[in-house]
């Protein structure tokens, strides 16, 4: 069964099991976010 994390910006669907470096990670207060591209890991700093 195929796993799915969510981008926390967009939403976009990113399989779990996909290369680690198509995801991109970020950790901020102690909790990792994830993102499908480094577009969204700004736009999701930006907002803070
Ligand atoms: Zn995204």
């Amino acid at each position: 069964m195929k796993t799915f994390v969510k981008c926390e910006m967009c939403k976009a669907e990113i399989p779990e099991n996909k290369c680690v470096f198509a995801t991109h990670k970020k950790v901020s207060d102690g909790k990792e976010h994830i993102f499908c591209c480094a577009n969204c890991a700004k736009a999701f700093e930006k907002k803070k």
